[in-house]
Parts: C-alpha cells; sequence; structure tokens
C-alpha cells in the first residue's frame, strides 16, 4: 500500500469513527441542529475534501462534470435537506470504492515490474587493485565488472572470465538456463545461478536492456483503449444529462405544479445519486490492467490497453520469415567454389559479415568459428535486403544473395537446390557461393493452427529470400501466401497493399526487429519477438515478446478475449443494475441509502469480477 492509499484510509477510518460516535451519543443526547450541521460538515471535509476542491476548480474552470460533480452536487442536496449523515457516507463509500479501484490497478502494476524486478541497486565495479561498489549509472563502457551467483546482471556486456548458468526469465519469461562463457554476450536483468563472472560492459545503463524494458512498463497505459476512450466520453455526456435531468425532476414539479421543495429535491438526488457512473468508469481500466500483468508475467509486454483490446479481433497476420518463423540459425549445407579452398570462401565470408548483426552473418560466422583479425576489414556497408560490402585485406568484397551480385553486373544463374544462397565476389571476380539452411521454430505449426481456430483467417509470410525457400516453407505451414524476394522497403509496400485489400480489419506484422522495424509500425499491432537486445525493435513494435515462442500469440490472444468478455460482462451488469434502480426510483420504491450502496456496490463487484477472470491463467 502507497502513502496516497494510507491518507485515504487514515481519513476513511476518521470519518466512519466520527460517525459511530455520533450514532452512540444521538442515542442517549440530543444534539442541538447547529452542532450537529457542524460535527458532520468536519467529517464531511475530512472525506471529501479533495473531491470538493477538485469540483470547484472544474466548475471555475467551466470544464466538464465528471462522476465527483454528481457526488459533490448530490451531497450538497443532503445538507440542504438536512442529510447531512447522508451527506458523509455518500463520500465515505465513494472513498472505499476508489481505495478498491486503487488497489487493483496497483496491483496489477506491481505485478508488471516485479517480475521486472530487474534493476540492480550497485554494480562491483573492479578496479586495478580493489572491487567498488558503485550505481549501475556511474558504469561506462569497457568497465569490467564483476557478477557473484545470485546477483543480476547489471548492465549488457561480453563476459570475459568464467561460466555460469543464467536464468533469463524476469526478461522473457520463460524459465530457462542459458549456459555462459568467454566471449557471450550477456543480457542485463538476467540472474546469475552458479558462477562467477567477470564481464566487460558494452553499454550504459541508459541505453541497456534493463532500461529499454522498464522504459516500457512505464508506458504502458499511455495509450487507452476504445472501451476506455468510448466509456469516458459517455460518462462526460451523460454526466452533464444526469445534472440537468435532476434540476428539472427538482424545479418543474415544485414551480409549476406546487409540488412539495422537500420531497422532489429529495427524489432529484437520489436519482443522482443513482445515476453515478462510477462502476463503468472504473471497471473497464481495471480488467485491462490485470490483463496487461497477466501478459507480462507471462513474458509478454503490451504497449497499451488499445493493443490487447484489439488482439482478439485480428484476421490477418503477416509473419517475416527469418528469425520470426524460422530460428534463424543457419546451417551451411554445401559450399562451392571454383579455384579456392572452401576455407577461404568461409573466411572471407565471416570476415566481411563480421559486424552485422544479421542472422545469416551470425551463422556464417559461427560456422566457421575461428578468430577473426579484425584489422583486416574496412569500408563495411550492409544492403539491407541483399547482403554485404566490404574491403577484405584490401580488396573490394561483395557478399549476398543474387540480386547483390546483379548490381556488380555478375550475371550468375539461379542455384537449383533448397536453400538460401550466398554468393562472394572478390574484387570484380566471382569466386563461389555458400548454401545454407534454417530450420522451423518448435512451436510454429501448433501455433499456426491455433490462430486458424481462433479466427484468424489470413495467414501470410514476407520473406526476403529465394523463392524456392519461401514456398517450400509456405506449403509447409499451409498459408495462405507468401512474397519472397522482397527488399525491406517492399516487404512495408506488401504490407501496407494487404492491409488495404481488408480493411476494417485487423492485420498484425510479426518480425523479429531485423530490418523490419517500419512495417512494425505500419501494422495495426506491431509484435516483435526476441526482442531482448534490439532497441530498434523494441521502440518500433506496440507488442514485445520477450523470448522466441511464437505460441506467445495464442496466449495473448487468449488473455485479449478474457479481457474484452471481462469488459462486457462489467458494463452490461453496471449498466443492468442501474436501470434497475433507475426503475425502482420511479416507482418512487428506492431510498437515498439504497441508492449509496447499489452505486458502490456495482463498482466493487466489477473489481472483483475481472480479479475472478483472470484467475484462471496460472501465469
Ligand atoms: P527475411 O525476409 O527472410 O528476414 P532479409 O530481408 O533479412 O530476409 O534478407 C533477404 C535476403 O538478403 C536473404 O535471404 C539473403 O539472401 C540476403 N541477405 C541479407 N543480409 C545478408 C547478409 N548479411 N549476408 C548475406 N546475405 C544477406
Ligand atoms: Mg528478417
Amino acid at each position: 500500500m502507497n502513502i496516497k492509499q494510507k491518507k485515504i484510509i487514515t481519513r476513511i477510518i476518521i470519518t466512519a469513527l466520527i460517525l459511530i460516535f455520533f450514532l452512540i451519543l444521538n442515542s442517549f443526547y440530543n444534539f442541538k441542529e447547529n452542532l450537529k450541521f457542524f460535527i458532520f460538515l468536519i467529517a464531511y471535509l475530512i472525506i471529501g475534501f479533495d473531491i470538493v476542491v477538485k469540483t470547484l476548480i472544474n466548475i471555475f474552470k467551466l470544464k466538464f462534470l465528471d462522476e465527483k460533480s454528481l457526488m459533490f452536487i448530490a451531497t450538497i442536496g443532503a445538507f440542504f435537506l438536512k442529510q447531512y449523515f447522508e451527506a458523509v457516507v455518500v463520500f465515505l463509500l465513494y472513498q472505499v470504492g476508489e481505495i478498491f479501484q486503487d488497489v487493483a490497478i496497483n496491483r496489477s502494476k506491481n505485478q508488471i515490474t516485479s517480475i521486472l524486478h530487474i534493476r540492480s541497486t550497485y554494480v562491483n565495479l573492479k578496479l586495478s587493485s580493489y572491487i567498488k561498489k558503485v550505481a549501475p549509472e556511474e558504469v561506462k563502457i569497457n568497465d569490467i565488472i564483476i557478477v557473484k551467483p545470485g546477483e543480476r546482471i547489471p548492465l549488457d556486456g561480453i563476459v570475459l572470465k568464467g561460466c555460469s548458468f543464467l536464468d533469463t526469465s524476469s526478461i522473457t519469461g520463460e524459465s530457462n538456463f542459458l549456459d555462459v562463457q568467454p566471449f557471450n554476450k550477456v543480457f542485463s536483468g538476467s540472474l546469475n545461478i552458479s558462477g562467477v563472472l567477470e564481464i566487460k560492459v558494452e553499454k550504459k545503463y541508459e541505453d541497456s536492456t534493463v532500461k529499454k524494458i522498464l522504459d516500457l512498463v512505464e508506458k504502458v497505459s499511455t495509450r487507452k483503449s476504445r472501451a476506455e476512450n468510448l466509456i469516458k466520453k459517455f460518462a462526460r455526456v451523460y454526466t452533464v444529462s444526469v445534472v440537468l435531468a435532476s434540476i428539472i425532476i427538482f424545479l418543474v414539479p415544485v414551480l409549476f405544479y406546487g409540488g412539495d421543495f422537500k420531497i422532489w429535491l429529495e427524489r432529484s438526488l437520489i436519482f443522482l445519486v443513482i445515476s453515478c457512473p462510477c462502476a463503468l468508469v472504473i471497471s473497464v481500466p481495471v480488467s485491462f490492467f490485470l490483463a496487461i500483468s497477466k501478459a507480462a508475467k507471462n513474458g509478454i509486454l503490451v504497449k497499451g490497453s488499445i493493443f490487447l483490446e484489439l488482439m482478439c479481433k485480428i484476421k490477418t497476420i503477416v509473419f517475416d520469415k527469418t528469425g520470426t518463423l524460422t530460428k534463424g540459425k543457419f546451417v551451411v549445407k554445401k559450399i562451392v567454389s571454383n579455384n579456392t579452398s572452401k576455407e577461404r570462401v568461409l573466411e572471407i565470408i565471416s570476415l566481411a559479415e563480421n559486424h552485422l548483426n544479421h542472422p545469416i552473418a551470425k551463422s556464417i560466422r559461427e560456422f566457421y568459428g575461428k578468430p577473426l583479425n579484425l584489422n583486416r576489414v574496412t569500408e563495411v556497408k550492409e544492403i539491407f535486403g541483399k547482403g554485404v560490402i566490404a574491403v577484405v585485406d584490401g580488396k573490394k568484397v561483395v557478399v549476398g544473395n543474387l540480386k547483390l551480385m546483379k548490381d556488380f553486373s555478375f550475371n550468375l544463374k539461379e542455384i537449383k537446390n533448397i536453400g538460401t544462397t550466398v554468393y562472394l565476389a572478390v574484387d570484380g571476380e566471382y569466386i563461389g557461393f555458400v548454401v545454407l539452411e534454417d530450420v522451423l521454430k518448435k512451436n510454429v505449426k501448433s501455433t499456426i493452427k491455433e490462430l486458424r481456430k481462433n479466427n484468424v483467417e489470413n495467414i501470410v509470410m514476407l520473406t526476403g529470400d529465394r523463392n524456392i525457400v519461401g514456398e517450400k516453407i509456405a506449403k509447409e505451414l499451409f498459408l495462405d501466401s507468401v512474397f519472397c524476394e522482397l527488399l525491406p522497403f517492399e516487404k512495408v509496400e506488401k504490407l501496407e497493399h494487404i492491409i488495404n485489400l481488408r480493411d476494417n480489419n485487423v492485420t498484425v506484422f510479426v518480425g523479429d526487429g531485423v530490418n523490419d522495424a517500419a512495417s512494425l509500425k505500419r501494422a495495426d499491432i506491431g509484435v516483435a519477438m526476441g526482442a531482448i537486445g534490439s532497441d530498434v525493435a523494441m521502440q518500433a513494435c506496440d507488442i514485445v515478446l520477450m523470448d522466441d515462442d511464437l505460441y506467445k500469440l495464442v496466449v495473448l490472444i487468449h488473455i485479449s478475449k478474457k479481457a474484452v468478455r471481462t469488459v462486457k460482462q462489467n458494463i452490461i451488469f453496471s449498466l443492468s443494475f442501474k436501470i434497475a434502480i433507475f426503475i425502482l426510483g420511479a416507482l418512487g420504491l428506492t431510498n437515498i441509502w439504497l441508492a449509496i450502496f447499489s452505486d458502490v456496490g456495482i463498482s466493487i463487484l466489477a473489481i472483483l469480477n475481472s480479479f475472478r477472470a483472470f484467475k484462471e491463467f496460472k501465469n
């Protein structure tokens, strides 16, 4: 419980005590009217001064009236009727409802951050003769730090000494252990389990994985769902209408039909209290918050409730191939060259690809396996969707697909082998090619099946790879369509085309963030996979799957469905209850007490219903 909540609870308790004491004393002591008024005015201000001040400011600024203002007007009316006790109770219960809502939302927020309990408060910085504890912000790139077993990796870096297992569950939501040794990259936020690690820091704290994730969480909820915005707008119109209606209820009978002032003021008050839209206003964001925190526990970061709301309505999913549907871990199947040794072909390609993050580059380097002298490489230039050009040992090297070779006027014949092909030319001379093969990720087939079950009608794959490779995967997965040999900007165009063809449909793009940030941005919902460590992807997308498991998409759809269903239940429930009380009110069968309790009661029930709904998700 935070300070704000504690303060409100203290106010609730004090007010409740005043009311109880009054009731006790009142039974054997007859309070004078003035004293009564004074006691209740104090209680009223203790419990409601913030509401009073806010409403007065709003009225003064001619801003719209919210549900707080309704409460305020109702209580003023009650004071006029000398129903002081009731006036105080209205505020008291309103605050109780607020506390409930606050606790629910804060609990979700805490859940999101607690799985993300990933920020280290200190770093063991290794200096020449001793180790000093400093704040993560103070560590510079290339500093050496020590991480002991049981500590979290505070900053992103590369292991220099030591071997250990890392528990990456808090950044991926998946409990798997990563085996690390010298030269492995480690990401901040993972927990060091077994060995002491000496790490060279590669990123400052501001740029670290931990900071990126924490920033995301901070921003969650800034983009509200449609339901929330709708309810807000509705509440605005509704509140004004209710105030007008209550004025009419009071004035018309009194002015034109000689009605009794007191009776009609009371009726109009009851009407006001009944009409309070608290339950509606409260229950929608609470459900979405719970849903977002469930998602986070499953390793899915949703950047706003709007995306969660849309997720269950998706009809079209567009996948990138490499790193999204396939592992992006290529195995070299074949090396072909005329006059140069296979070893040398691999060496030159590995050198040229050395600085690149592309899965092909990483895989070839790994396959080559030997240490590389980076001084031999200069002028590296990545050509997105094609390959790379660089100067190796002073010679101009071209590494990439057929398109790239064409750009450099090599007219080569397409190789028949199924597989991704990387060609090599040195100093204007064609040398040979390497055939690579990638495999599907483990859950891809079941994910596609489940997506179909969840009413996704159109599943598309976009790839920069060759037709022959793309077609094979599309057939294996029963995709609806596949578009191959696309450059990154052509992928965005295709996506745009798909979105326009099926307008009003929600289209999702799922990518790994390697040169597809533009597509992630363009789609209604951009989902980045295994985005840990990829800053661009984390920023461009709306939803981050922290690990590589595609099946999380299905989990997300389930959570989304649940959230939307719960919101609907809450809206229907609170509206029908309101209508029932309205009818009772119109028949003169209700009193101010029933009105007060119904409003707060429904709010609390709606919140409890949201908790119930999300209980079934284990995580
Ligand atoms: P995908 O759409 O499968 O994610 P990309 O758009 O990243 O693929 O790349 C498309 C094609 O461009 C690859 O299949 C490969 O032929 C070529 N290519 C891209 N980057 C490289 C690289 N670093 N080295 C060699 N070839 C590359
Ligand atoms: Mg890609």
